[in-house]
């Protein structure tokens, strides 16, 4: 990829934010730029101008932009078979659901079934959640304040934000939010508790950890409380904190995870991963997508598990995140109060409220990044990121740093 502009498509900056604001429902902020195409961990827009992205369409593109393995691969099955309906199942739908119970730990006695997106699945998450629920006469489900589980009715209910569900009225009843304490989860839980639903690491909230030994607790209270504790690995899972699935850390066995957005590397696949101990909940009939698991997002997202596995990526993802808080912190800006996260998911905090006009600034010297709220920066790059992007994204953080000194 050149710098200089080889852009195909023309485009007028004023013109397609006036067709934008025209054509698109009002739901997304203006788009800050319009983007062309990517090789690595760079994108350029319809300008011509490239970023470094340290933002891989959030925590999605874990092999960067046009990765030959997964242009390969999406493109092969693309020309063999593509889609077909859950009336049949094909090699790349078995051979994924077989890898990711491999890689969980859920084995031989779990279970998997596919959707498109994050949301979808923890929509069937929640499902055995409700089933858990109704079958034992349980009356509540526990998720975390500022939690995010997505944008269906039923996850719009669980994320732990009540701005984003009090326009529609009401949703799925029953479910509490708690702090991420453990003394908010040792006086929410109890024998009436279906099932607790959470992240390992908030990355909407800003990036923000479990308390040290939470997840541990967690496990121990679902199970002396016969409840599901259901781990929503979509930001964390697929290699991005250092291992395969976030939970992994901590030594626990979840009885269900949810995984998505890395997990294709662009293409659009979510899954829910049942334990042992939750595998046989989803009953005929109960759950179903037309493209859930085809072959097109199964067959790409086996190609990208292999390349993570082939090239090392996970422990590149526990190495570069670790070289990241270190060079962070040697900037010396007064601006960084401290990195949260692991690997590859890590929020900057800020002592003051600009991270807006930071992320802006980064954009303007060619790097994006995320403003996870007003004073945390997010930085999820590409698995594949190397030490040539992490100087560069070095020297280009300290020019925005310094920029709002
Ligand atoms: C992104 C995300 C979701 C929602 O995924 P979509 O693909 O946007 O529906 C759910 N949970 C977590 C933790 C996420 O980061």
């Amino acid at each position: 990829m050149t710098r200089t502009t080889d852009s195909t498509t023309s485009i007028d900056t004023t013109a397609w934010r006036q067709r934008y604001a025209d054509a698109m429902m009002r739901s997304f902020a203006p788009p800050l730029t319009m983007l062309e195409r990517g090789e690595g961990c760079w994108v350029q827009d319809v300008d011509g101008k490239r970023y470094l992205d340290f933002l891989a369409g959030i925590a999605v593109n874990a092999l960067g932009y046009a990765h030959p393995v997964w242009v390969e691969a999406i493109s092969r099955q693309a020309a063999t078979l593509a889609h077909v309906s859950n009336y049949f199942t094909t090699p790349q739908q078995l051979g994924l659901a077989e890898r990711l119970l491999q890689i969980s730990g859920a084995g031989d006695a779990g279970r998997v079934i596919f959707g498109n997106s994050g949301a979808e699945a923890n929509e069937a998450a929640l499902k055995l959640a409700l089933l858990h629920r109704h079958a034992t006469g349980k009356a509540r489900i526990l998720a975390l304040n500022a939690g995010f589980h997505g944008r269906t009715t039923g996850t719009m209910a669980l994320t732990g934000k009540p701005a984003q569900r009090e326009p529609f009225g009401e949703l799925i009843q029953g479910i509490d939010h708690l702090d991420s304490t453990l003394e908010a989860l040792e006086a929410g839980f109890g024998d009436d508790v279906a099932a607790l639903i959470l992240e390992p690491i908030k990355g909407e909230a800003g990036v923000r950890p479990l308390p040290e030994g939470y997840l541990r607790r967690a496990r121990e209270l679902a199970t002396e409380h016969g409840a599901l504790l259901i781990v929503d690995e979509i930001q964390t899972g697929i290699g991005r904190t250092g291992a395969w699935f976030g939970f992994q850390h901590d030594g626990i066995v979840p009885d269900a995870i949810t995984v998505a957005k890395g997990l294709g590397g662009g293409v659009p696949i979510g899954a829910l991963i049942a334990f042992e101990s939750a595998a046989d909940l989803l009953q005929a009939g109960m759950h179903g997508s037309t493209f859930g698991g085809n072959p097109l997002a199964t067959g790409t997202a086996l190609a990208v598990l292999a390349e993570i596995e082939r090239s090392g990526l996970i422990a590149n993802a526990a190495a570069r995140g670790q070289q990241l808080i270190e060079r962070i912190a040697g900037i010396g800006s007064p601006l960084v109060e401290e990195v949260r996260g692991r690997g590859l998911l890590l929020g900057i905090a800020l002592t003051a409220p600009i991270a807006t006009e930071l992320r802006a600034t980064a954009q303007h010297l060619g790097l994006i990044v995320n403003a996870a709220n007003e004073s945390t920066i997010r930085i999820a790059p590409p698995l594949i990121v190397g030490d040539a992007e992490i100087d560069e994204f070095i020297a280009l953080f300290t020019d925005a740093l310094e920029a709002h000194a």
